[in-house]
Parts: structure tokens; sequence; C-alpha cells
């Protein structure tokens, strides 16, 4: 099903079918759903013996109906997804410049790590005596990344960046309430932020203050003094902030809400700009959250676990989540829970194996190669920029660091081509676009995050692209409300998936 506007993609029973229909024969061989798949009795036993004593289970808890569980072999299993797996685009397929996502490449053998049974086969309950070796990874990595970023201690219980942001707020309110500075309720947000600083700062309580940036994208000083006041609980900084820029004056913000009061937040969530060269610790920073789901070596996107640790400096360390693991008499153990601590933020201890990959990765790469990583994302991002400048409109147009942000609004109004139109052709070229309409402060934005695992022939090559598809925008411009052309699903109606997402297959 090709050229239409909207493949059905989504699930929609015996309606939908995702796929082509071959013009010659009218023999439908578009793919199927896996319950469509499905033949009664046929199927895989995967699963072993019970060699435990059966449990009763109590009647509210046995199901009345039967279950409808996809019935095909293993080969049909297997292909069903090998056939899914060509109609996504991943790493593996591309360049994949997805700006504030880092979706760069992970180590294969930092997944070998976290495979490797005495990690992938443990359970939360077992008595600690018998998974020390996992808690010796966890205190590892808390000591390697409290000092990559000049941190005390950090927890690893949220469970992505967002839920780090949350349990740092939650840690600058305790804070406040222990002494009894109650008044303290907002929380400043700089408009070039990531959209889940806000959405964070109001869920963990406060009220959120914006300040402006300045027009080189910098936080102004003096409309942060504006701000500030006895109802400053803190202050939250991206950086380097969503228009890929490194705050120049950092050091005087993180002042102005320290003399005020305040506590300051760092959204390290793209840490891969600055480790191993600058230390939010060391720039006035009192929270700090990390994904190790972006930059230290766990793939994402889909959905799959991720992993938000928080850290913070001496004087929040005894709000943290628990259990805690300390290291007592050559035993690691749990500690006991501190009264001050904000308690749980997640079931167990986080997502574990997401610890063991950020420590493999860590561990070989060493400070130097760390170091390295993030001077090859910062350069990278600005070899692909000097390229485009004056081709592509740039409203930030100093030193970037790992990202930078294109502006398509005067295509948009001469010729009416949108940044949706320029990304969607971008497939054709087998390149995933970049993130766009983020950051909001610019119009019809693209932002393109190279990231360091990419060779100068690649960026060189998307440089050719953008400005092949800026070409074709200008001469053929209805052309590029049709694209993608080549790919298996076209454009899929975003609307109607996310006001009407059909999830479950019905019978
Ligand atoms: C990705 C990102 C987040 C949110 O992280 P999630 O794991 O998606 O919750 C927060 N801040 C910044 C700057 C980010 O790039």
């Amino acid at each position: 099903m090709r050229g239409g506007p909207d493949p059905c993609w989504h699930f929609h029973g015996d309606l939908c079918r995702i796929g082509a229909i071959p013009e010659v024969t009218g023999m439908d061989m578009s793919m199927k759903l896996i319950f469509e798949k499905s033949i009664a009795g046929r199927g895989c036993d995967l699963l072993p013996e019970c060699d435990v004593p059966v449990a009763a289970v109590g009647n509210k808890f046995i199901r009345n109906s039967e279950i409808h569980l996809p019935e095909v072999s293993e080969t049909e299993l297997s292909r069903h997804y090998t056939e899914l797996m060509k109609r996504t685009f991943g790493v593996n397929d591309g360049f994949y410049p997805l700006g504030s996502c880092t979706m760069k490449y992970n180590p294969k053998v930092n997944d070998e790590v976290a495979g490797l049974p005495g990690f992938a086969e443990i359970h939360p309950l077992q008595p600690v005596g018998t998974v020390q070796g996992c808690l010796e990874v966890m205190k590892l990595a808390e000591e390697y990344l409290c000092e990559i970023t000049g941190m005390e201690a950090m927890d690893f219980q949220p469970a992505a960046g967002a839920h780090g942001e949350f349990t740092g707020l939650k840690l600058i309110a305790a804070y406040h309430k222990e002494r009894k500075d109650t008044k303290r309720t907002k929380i400043i947000v700089p408009d070039s932020a990531h959209g889940t600083n806000p959405a964070s700062a109001a869920m963990s309580g406060f009220s959120v203050v914006n300040v402006a940036s300045t027009k080189e994208g910098y936080v102004d000083p003096e409309e942060l003094r504006k701000v500030v006041g006895e109802d400053t609980a803190g202050f939250m900084l991206t950086n380097p902030n969503t228009v890929g820029m490194f705050d120049e004056n950092i050091l005087e913000l993180t002042k102005i809400i320290h003399d005020a009061g305040g506590l300051n937040y760092y959204d390290g969530a793209n840490l891969n700009a600055i480790m191993g060269l600058v230390r939010p610790g060391d720039m006035g920073f009192d929270v700090v959250h990390l994904n190790l789901h972006k930059t230290f070596s766990t793939p994402h996107g889909g959905g799959g676990p991720g992993s938000g640790p928080v850290g913070c400096k001496e004087r929040l360390v005894r709000y943290l989540p628990t259990p805690r693991i300390i290291l007592k008499d050559g035993r690691y153990e749990f500690a006991e829970k501190p009264l001050e601590s904000i308690g749980r933020v997640k079931a167990f201890y986080g997502n574990f194996r997401v610890v063991v990959r950020a420590l493999a990765y860590i561990l070989t790469l060493g400070g130097e190669g760390l170091r390295n990583a993030s001077e090859n994302a910062v350069l990278n991002a600005n070899y692909m920029m000097q390229k485009l400048q004056g081709i592509f409109d740039m409203p930030f147009s100093g030193h970037c660091m790992h990202e930078f942000v294109i502006s398509l609004e005067q295509l948009k109004q001469e010729k009416g081509v949108s940044a949706l139109d320029f990304a969607k052709t971008l497939l054709d070229y087998g390149m995933h676009p970049p993130t766009m309409y983020f950051p909001l402060i610019v119009h019809e934005a693209l932002m393109v995050e190279p990231t360091e695992t990419e060779t100068k022939e690649n960026l060189e090559l998307a440089v050719e692209v953008y400005k092949a598809v800026l070409e074709q925008a200008r001469k053929e411009p209805e052309m590029l409300h049709q694209s993608p052309a080549k790919t298996v699903i076209g454009r899929p109606d975003e609307v109607m998936a996310a006001r009407n997402p059909v999830l479950r297959y019905q019978f």
C-alpha cells in the first residue's frame, strides 16, 4: 500500500493490513497480524515443565474465559518479527540524528555483559549474600558516575530521565521542608529547557516560573534576577540546552540561585556533550540526573527499559530514595531507611541491567575514552553545522555542542514545504529524520544530533542529502508532500493514532 497518505499501520483487527498489494495477480500479500497467522493447536512449547510445587491461587484470581494467545510455529514467529523489523528504522539501518535523543551506536559487548547469567538470572528478593557482585556493580557505577558528574552520591531507582527529574525535585522539596522553609514553592525553568522539565516541576508539586533566553540562546542573568526570590525552591537547567548551546553564564546563574537560597538542578540527559570535560558539581549544581539509556550504552527508543539515576551533593544525600547500598565489614548490604528519605520511587533497585551496561561502557572507555566520546559528539555536530551554514537558516549559529537547530520557516512560507515534509523525504534516502518541531522556540525546527559514533563520510553524505532535499523542495515542492515514496509505511495518520489508538486485537 504505497503512495496513499494513510496506510493504516495500527491494529484494526481484520480491516488493517500493512504492506503492498501486488497489482498483477491481485493477491493480498500484505503483512498479517500475529493473531491472523494463528492456527489453533499449532505452537511451540517454550516453557519448561514446572519443577516447583504448584501453589493454589484464589478463585478470584483465576480467569474464567480462555486466554487468546496466537498459536504459531517457531519459524512463523521468527519470520513475523523479522518482517516487523524490516518496517522500522534503527541505528543499525543508518544515520539516525534524532536531536536530544542520542541515538548512537552502543557497543554490543556491553549487551553481552548485561546478559551474563549472574546478572540476568537473579531475583530481586534473593538474599544479599548471593548477589554481592551485583551490589558491587551498582556501587562501582555510583562511584564512577559521581566522579563524572562531581556529585556525592547517586541513586539508580528512577527508570527514565523524566522520572529522575521528578525524584531530584522531590529531594529539593525535602530539603526546604526539613528547614521549614515552606514558602519556597517555585521552580524556575528557562524556555530553552527540555519539555519534561516544567512538566516534572509541576508533577512534583511546584509551580513553574519561566525565564526567557537571549537571542544567542542563553539564559539571561538579568531576567533570572528578576524572577528569583524568597519563593524560589530551585532552578532547572538543561545544559547543553535544547538549541544545543552550552550556557556561557552558567556560574553566574547558579550563584544567583544559591544567593537567593534556592538549589540548582542539572538536566544531564545529554551528558555525551560534556562528560570528561566539565562536571555539573563544579558548576554549582546540587542535583543532576543522567540518562544511562542515552549516554551510557543502553539502546533505546520503542520503550525499552531505561535508567535516569539521580546524583546529589552531600547536603541532599539523606533524602535519596531507599534502600541505599553500603559496604560494611567487606560485605555489601542495604542500609536502614533514614527517616528523611523521600522513600521509594520504583519497585526494587531500578533497571539493574541498564546499570551493568553503563559500568561496562565506562570501564571499556576509561576516563580518556569518555572524554574522547564527548569531544567527538561536539566535533561531529559542529562539522555538519558548518557545512550547512549559509545554506540553511540556523537561528543559533555560534559554536554548538552535540546538536544544532535548523529552521525551515522560510521554506514553509515560500514553498509550503514543512519540517515534516523535509523529514519524511530524508527517509527515502535511507536516513532517519532529525527531531522535528522541537525546541518549541524555533518555528519549523529540525534538531540534528549526529552523535559521536558517525564517521566523517556519513556526515558528509548527510550534508549532501540535506542539500539535495532542499534543492528539490525549491524546485518541486509538491513532491515532498507525498514523501516518503520508498518506505513500506508512508505517512501514518498521527492524529488518529494519538486520538484513537487501537492497541488491542478485537477477536
Ligand atoms: C531525553 C531527555 C529527557 C527525558 O528523558 P526520558 O528518559 O525520555 O524520560 C529529559 N531531558 C533531556 C534534556 C532529554 O534529552
